[in-house]
C-alpha cells in the first residue's frame, strides 16, 4: 500500500503504474550539487550575451533551428539533413523511441543505465528489455545482440554509461552493429562524448562515416560538456529519413531561440569550453585514482561522474554524503553516482569516501581486491 491518491481519470495502466515524479533534493546554498552531472563552471559571458540578444520573446522560434543544424553539419562534415535538434537529447530519444516502437515491440538497453530508457519505452507502449551490465559495470554487447529478435525495434547504447562510467570500445561497437539487423534502429547515446579520453572508445561520428551503418543515430547534447543544461538543447546525427520520423514524433517548436543562439555561441567558444572539459576530465581521473587508493572498487570513469557500487548500503551512504553538504544521486540497492564538480567538492568527496570504505564489510562490492 502507498499513500498516493487514486488518479481521478482513466489513465493507461502502464502509465498509472509508473512511480509519481519525485523532485530531487535541492542543494542548500552551501552544498555542492553533484547529483545531475552538470557543468560546475559559470556560463561564458559571450554565451550569456547571445541569449540576452536572441530574438523577441513574443515570436516563435525557427522550427528546425536551421542555423544550428547547419553549424553542426559543418562541424561534423555531414549534410544538414543529417542533423536534428531537440530540446535536450532526451527529447530526441523520446521521439526516436515513439517513432520506432509501440505495443508488442521491444526496446533493448543495458541495465543499469540511464533512468530515462525504461520510462521512454513504457511511454511508447513498448516493452523495455534490460540486459545486465557485464564485469566492470560495462555494456555486455554480446548479450545485447543476443537479445535482439523480430520484435526488437530499437537498441540504445549509452557510452560512457550513465551512471556507471565505462565506455564501449570502437571494436565492440563495430562487432555489435554487424550483428544487429539493418532495419533495427541503434541509438548511440553519447551525452558525455566530450569527456572521453580513452583512445579505444567508440566515436559516433566515425561510425556514421562507415557506409553501411544507416541504422545508427548518434545523440549528443549541449547540457553536459557545454554547460547549457538549463536551456535544453541537444542533437542527433543520422540518416535524414530516420530524423524525419523523429521530427514527426516531436512536439513542434520546442527548441527556443535562446537555446539555439546559446548553442551557436558555445560552438564559437568551443576551444575555451573544451579546455574546461579537460580540466574536469583530469579532476575525474585524479578522483578515481585516489578512490582506488583508498580501497574502493570504482569502475572506469569516462564521463564527468564516478560510480560507487554500494548495494544495500546505498541509501545510508547517500545520507552521509548529504550530511557533509554533498548532494549525490543514489540508486537504491545499487550504488551512488557522484558528479565531478567544483574543485573544492573533490576533497570533501574523498573525505567521506575514506571513512565510508572502512565501514564496508570484507568482500563488499564497493571494495577493491587490494
Ligand atoms: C544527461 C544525459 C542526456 C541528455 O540530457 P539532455 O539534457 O536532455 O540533453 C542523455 N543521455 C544521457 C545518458 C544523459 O546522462
Amino acid at each position: 500500500m502507498t499513500d498516493v491518491p487514486e488518479i481521478p481519470v482513466r489513465v493507461r495502466p502502464e502509465i498509472a503504474a509508473l512511480p509519481p515524479y519525485k523532485q530531487g533534493k535541492q542543494a542548500g546554498s552551501d552544498a555542492f550539487k553533484l547529483s545531475s552531472n552538470e557543468n560546475p563552471f559559470d556560463p561564458l559571458p559571450g554565451v550569456l550575451e547571445a541569449v540576452r540578444s536572441a530574438s523577441a520573446l513574443n515570436r516563435y522560434p525557427d522550427a528546425t533551428a536551421a542555423r544550428l543544424r547547419e553549424r553542426l553539419a559543418a562541424r561534423f562534415g555531414v549534410p544538414s539533413e543529417q542533423v536534428h535538434i531537440g530540446a535536450g537529447s532526451v527529447s530526441i530519444l523520446a521521439q526516436l523511441v515513439l517513432a520506432t516502437s509501440g505495443p508488442g515491440d521491444e526496446v533493448i538497453f543495458a541495465w543499469r543505465s540511464f533512468e530515462a530508457y525504461p520510462w521512454l519505452a513504457v511511454l511508447a507502449g513498448a516493452t523495455p528489455v534490460m540486459v545486465p551490465l557485464a564485469e566492470g559495470a560495462r555494456h555486455d554487447l554480446q548479450a545485447m545482440a543476443d537479445a535482439v529478435n523480430d520484435r526488437t525495434r530499437a537498441v540504445i547504447v549509452c557510452t560512457p554509461n550513465n551512471p556507471t562510467g565505462p565506455i564501449v570500445t570502437q571494436a565492440e561497437f563495430d562487432a555489435f552493429v554487424e550483428r544487429v539487423p539493418s532495419d533495427v534502429l541503434v541509438i548511440l547515446d553519447e551525452a558525455y562524448a566530450e569527456f572521453v579520453t580513452d583512445p579505444t572508445s567508440v566515436d559516433g561520428i566515425r561510425v556514421l562515416g562507415n557506409a553501411g551503418h544507416q541504422n545508427v543515430v548518434v545523440l549528443r547534447t549541449f547540457s553536459k560538456a557545454y554547460g547549457l543544461a538549463g536551456l535544453r538543447v541537444g542533437y542527433a546525427i543520422g540518416h535524414p529519413r530516420i530524423l524525419d520520423a523523429a521530427r514527426s514524433a516531436s512536439i513542434p517548436l520546442s527548441v527556443t531561440a535562446q537555446a539555439e543562439v546559446a548553442a551557436l555561441a558555445s560552438l564559437d567558444a568551443e576551444a575555451e569550453l573544451l579546455e574546461r572539459v579537460s580540466v574536469i576530465a583530469r579532476r575525474r581521473d585524479a578522483l578515481v585514482a585516489a578512490l582506488r587508493d583508498l580501497g574502493w572498487a570504482i569502475p572506469d570513469a569516462q564521463g564527468n561522474f564516478v560510480w560507487f557500487p554500494l548495494g544495500e548500503e546505498t541509501l545510508a551512504v547517500a545520507e552521509r554524503f548529504e550530511r557533509a553538504g554533498l548532494i549525490v544521486r543514489p540508486f537504491a540497492g545499487d550504488g551512488i553516482r557522484v558528479s565531478v564538480g567544483e574543485e573544492e567538492s573533490v576533497e570533501k568527496v574523498l573525505g567521506i569516501a575514506a571513512s565510508v570504505v572502512q565501514d564496508l564489510p570484507e568482500g563488499h562490492v564497493g571494495r577493491g581486491l587490494a
